[in-house]
């Protein structure tokens, strides 16, 4: 992601910044510009930008009721909420302790999921009803004692997160039991978001689905019966040179999902990187990623020139810290070869303005795609494989 100038004093000012630093502007994101604004109430928004209608623009009401969001929308609409909050269908109880706290963190993540989204040309829209099996709405649950767990997953464009994954103790310790090499909640938001996009711009997609089926397998295989063999056996032995990461191996999926997320990692991390300046004996970097739309650069060249050198390096900078490795995976080329499957799956999905290639195709009226509950809530531990890592020696 680039980092953004306040608009009315310059200074640097990052993407979740509710306020600049420098002279005390409040900033809002404008998710149609793609750009963070400074304005006062009862006063025009700073600087309107280039392109823009000159509409008034207003805060989420997330954000003066809440704090937990700094987008904005047209002073004309007469939804409430900003485009990535109106996503919600269920918050969490904020009269218990910590859930603001959490809620926050988690609409935080969910911006900047969202933003790499937008910068692809893919705009999920909110489910207008329960009928509507295209739009996207998340439940964000916390757990109850007594209660059932609460399952991350996703089922037919409904996203349900659990609430403790925004807890860092909580999700560090999950992460410990189930042996992986990192968890985070943003890493939630892609891998479940990356299902909603298997099921809004690829499944009714008889192309894109017979691609899809190529690199990922045939994700029609029963879902159930792969995610108990996996909990039960764990990963083939040779997961490493096939797979993103062990869970990845369960059902093509997840294969989908994890291989997806990662790609908008590499997004994000590459846009960040070259918007810092930060070039690492690469050539292709000088190009200013920054400036590109994204998918501009083959994945193979934007991974091997771009990513895994900025990559090694905060591994090798971590490990002079003495900290563990940022970037502990590895990326063989089968991996990489199914990143270049997404990206050409996604573009393809922008390309077509976001719609369905085929809404005749009754798969897109009420896909009966399975629910594929992540996270393991109440799964069994796998084994622990040994922690992939890229080669800094
Ligand atoms: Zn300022
Ligand atoms: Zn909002
Ligand atoms: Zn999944």
């Amino acid at each position: 992601m680039t980092p953004f100038a306040c608009s009315r004093c310059q200074q640097t000012v990052f993407f979740e910044n509710h306020q600049c630093g420098n002279c005390g502007a409040r900033l809002g994101f404008v998710p149609g510009l793609l750009r963070l604004l400074a304005w006062a109430p009862d006063a025009a928004i700073d600087a309107p930008a280039e392109g823009d209608s000159g509409a008034p623009l207003r805060p989420c009401a997330n954000s003066s009721q809440y704090g937990v969001c700094n987008w904005m929308l047209d002073a004309g609409d007469p939804h409430p909420l900003c485009r990535s909050c109106r996503l919600n269908l269920t918050i969490p109880d904020l009269s218990q302790p910590g859930h603001l706290d959490r809620w926050a963190r988690v609409e935080q993540a969910k911006r900047r999921w969202l933003y790499t989204l937008l910068r692809l040309g893919l705009s999920p829209q909110p489910k207008q009803g329960p009928d509507d099996a295209l739009g996207l709405g998340l439940h964000i649950l916390a757990p109850q004692p007594g209660a059932e767990p609460v399952m991350t997953g996703h089922a037919t464009g409904l996203i349900t997160l659990n609430l403790d994954e925004a807890d860092d103790v909580r999700r560090e310790m999950a992460r410990a039991a189930f042996g992986e090499p990192w968890r985070t909640l943003l890493g939630h938001l892609r891998h479940e978001g990356a299902h909603y996009l298997h099921h809004r711009w690829i499944a009714g997609d008889a192309a894109a689905a017979d691609e899809f089926r190529a690199a990922f397998g045939d994700e029609r295989a029963d879902y159930g019966d792969a995610l108990m063999r996996y909990h039960r056996e764990g990963p083939p032995g040779d997961w490493a040179s096939r797979y993103i990461s062990a869970y990845a191996s369960a059902h093509p999926h997840e294969d989908w999902a994890e291989t997806c997320a990662h790609w908008l990692l590499v997004q994000d991390a590459v846009q960040t990187a070259g918007a810092w300046g930060l070039s690492l004996h690469s050539a292709a970097a000088q190009a200013d990623p920054a400036q590109q739309p994204l998918q501009a650069l083959p994945p193979d060249q934007l991974l091997l020139s771009q990513w895994l050198p900025v990559a090694q390096f905060l591994n090798a900078m971590n490990r002079s810290l003495g900290l563990s490795d940022s970037y502990p995976f590895l990326l063989p080329p089968a991996v990489v070869h199914k990143m270049g499957v997404v990206a050409r799956l996604l573009g393809r999905a922008a390309a077509a303005g976001g719609a369905p290639a085929n809404p005749a195709n009754p798969a897109n009226a009420a896909a009966p795609a399975p629910t594929v509950p992540d996270a393991g809530a109440t799964a069994v531990p796998t084994p622990s494989p040994p922690s992939p890592t890229i080669t800094n020696g």
